[in-house]
């Protein structure tokens, strides 16, 4: 456990960030719950436990992870925005169904002809759908 936690104390301090505990059990909480959470998500769960974190800590410690780019922004529906601890290039899939999103590899970079001569700076795949959990369950 020690040593899980200066892993998120020394990945702060090698972004820049001053590792203060309320920063380090925001990260905690998105290593451990990939699930693309909102602010709002981050805080319901956090506060029973920490019941001297505001709201505004919580979206004052994510932009600070956004800015370091240990964090990045994902705007899935153009509804809330969602943040995800998973900086390498990844698509996501979210279910129609139980409204869960999925990370899932690209193994290449997005290559058509009609980009040709275009420089990409980054790439959003996102494709909606039933997840394998929900289709088993409609097959049950
Ligand atoms: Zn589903
Ligand atoms: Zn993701």
């Amino acid at each position: 456990m020690r040593e899980y936690n200066d892993y998120l104390k020394e990945k702060l301090i090698e972004n820049g960030i001053k590792p203060t505990y309320q920063r380090i059990v925001i990260l905690d909480y998105l290593e451990k719950n990939q699930i693309h959470p909102t602010v709002d998500d981050i805080y319901n769960y956090l506060y029973p436990k920490m019941t001297t974190l505001s709201k505004t800590t919580v979206y004052n410690a994510i932009k600070t992870f956004v800015k370091a780019g240990i964090v990045s922004e994902v705007n899935i529906d153009n509804s809330e925005l969602r943040y995800d601890i998973m900086t390498k290039s990844h698509g996501h899939f979210k279910c129609n169904k139980c409204g869960k999103i999925y990370n899932f590899d690209i193994e290449n970079d997005i290559n058509s002809s009609d980009l040709e001569g275009f420089k990409i700076e980054s790439q959003n795949l996102f494709i909606n759908g039933i997840c394998k959990d929900c289709l088993r369950e409609e097959n049950e």
